[in-house]
């Protein structure tokens, strides 16, 4: 057992850790305000190696595992979690063409995404179901040798600017209720696409999320990710390795809430003595620290047995729901050790206090996770 990043993967972290600092640190403010995703940052990211992390050498990616995507996930989301979102959600859901496309989907959709020329979304949830992904209603129709969808996505990320969209379609509606569903990609500049961007999130402003509807477009049944009425088996083992991704968002997240927290406590004096010099403040820094700590060590045990092909759904569910409860937990302790000054946006705790929340809800709810972790443990 060997607990010790490898060179390689500290240099990642480093870069990934710069890049963000440079680059996140002088706009964060400004696109958190005005709900701003930043022209070219997609494309600096892909310039030094940090999109497509995953996707295979041969098809132009960085051919790493999902440890090295967590490494850098974590990094950049330190900064700015809807910023690391902007770069490493990008290739996001390129993972269902990875495991289960054609070599010629994997030709054709994988090398763009790598280099930052094109942006992908994964559209499964509908406005009335999310947990319940089985319950999603848009329909796709066979008609000759293309697929006529229509139906409507919700909460999709980069919808508004995403070459295409692999959604959820059920296309075999009398099946059983978790052999219905397919998935197919939809290229965005198909006619009958509406996209609509949803303003006023809590958190998460720089990242794009929108709402799509689907109105009889059609698209060529060589469209087809994986098999017919097979959807959920791949997305559960696309989820299964991708909530370590999640799960990283939240470390890196409560990371850069605590080192925040740390600058300012030891500079701000209250009663004539740093704020870090009371005993009951160094508790919590310390609890702040440890709960950090555990959920690094799951979430990079959980990636790592990923990358062994040996992936444990059941510790992936343990990662993402944990990190995002700490992530929640830290930044309510680091709003609070900033007083006031923690209140205004004039510093970061309360952007990443906001940001924080949707890990708990996103990618599935950490109730939907416990369930996971429970169904294991029935068996
Ligand atoms: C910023 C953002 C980005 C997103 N990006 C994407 C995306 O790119 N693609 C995509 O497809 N979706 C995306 N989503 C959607 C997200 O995955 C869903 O919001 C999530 O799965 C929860 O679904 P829901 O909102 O319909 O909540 P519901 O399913 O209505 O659940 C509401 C709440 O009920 C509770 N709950 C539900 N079921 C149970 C249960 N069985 N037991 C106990 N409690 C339960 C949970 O607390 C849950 O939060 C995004 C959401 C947000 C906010």
């Amino acid at each position: 057992m060997d607990f010790e990043l490898s060179e390689e993967q500290k240099l990642i972290q480093d870069t990934a850790y710069k890049f963000a600092v440079k680059e996140f640190e002088p706009i964060a403010k400004e696109c958190d305000r005005e709900e701003k995703r930043p022209e070219g940052l997609l494309q600096k990211g892909a310039e030094i190696g940090l999109v497509g992390i995953t996707i295979p050498e041969e098809y132009g990616g960085g051919g790493l595992g999902f440890l090295e995507l967590a490494l850098v996930t974590e990094q950049l989301s330190r900064v700015d979690m809807g910023l690391g979102s902007v770069v490493i959600t990008s290739a996001f859901g390129s993972e269902n063409i990875q495991f289960f496309g054609t070599e010629e989907q994997k030709k054709k959709y994988l090398p763009p995404l790598v280099t930052g020329k094109a942006a992908t979304s994964g559209a499964y949830t509908e406005p009335n179901a999310g947990t319940d992904v089985a319950a999603t209603r848009t329909k796709a129709v066979k008609d000759g040798d293309e697929y006529v969808i229509t139906g409507n996505k919700m909460f999709i990320t980069n919808g508004s600017f995403a070459d295409w969209f692999i959604t959820l379609c059920v296309t075999n509606p009398d099946n059983k209720r978790f052999q219905r569903h397919s998935l197919i990609l939809i290229e965005s500049d198909r006619k009958g696409i509406t996209v609509n961007k949803i303003h006023g999130k809590m958190g998460m402003r720089a990242s794009d999320t929108t709402e799509i509807a689907f109105e009889e477009v059609r698209v060529p049944c060589a469209n087809l990710i994986g098999k017919e009425g097979n959807a959920f088996p791949q997305l559960m083992h696309f989820f299964d390795a991708t909530r370590t991704m999640v799960a990283a968002q939240g470390i890196g997240l409560a990371q850069g809430a605590l080192d925040k927290t740390l600058t300012y406590i030891k500079e701000r004096e209250v009663f004539g003595k740093p704020i870090f010099a009371n005993q009951g403040v160094q508790f919590i820094v310390a609890e702040m620290a440890t709960r950090i700590e555990l959920a690094r060590t799951l979430d990079y045990r959980a990636a790592w047995y990923v990358d062994q092909g040996k992936t444990n759904p059941s510790l992936n569910a343990m990662a993402k729901y944990f990190a995002g409860e700490t992530a929640v937990w830290v930044c309510d302790k680091a709003l609070q050790l900033h007083g006031g000054y923690g209140y205004i946006d004039e510093y970061d705790v309360q952007r990443y206090y906001r940001d924080a929340k949707v890990l708990e809800i996103y990618e599935g709810a950490k109730e939907a996770e416990k369930l996971t972790i429970a169904r294991m443990m029935m068996k």
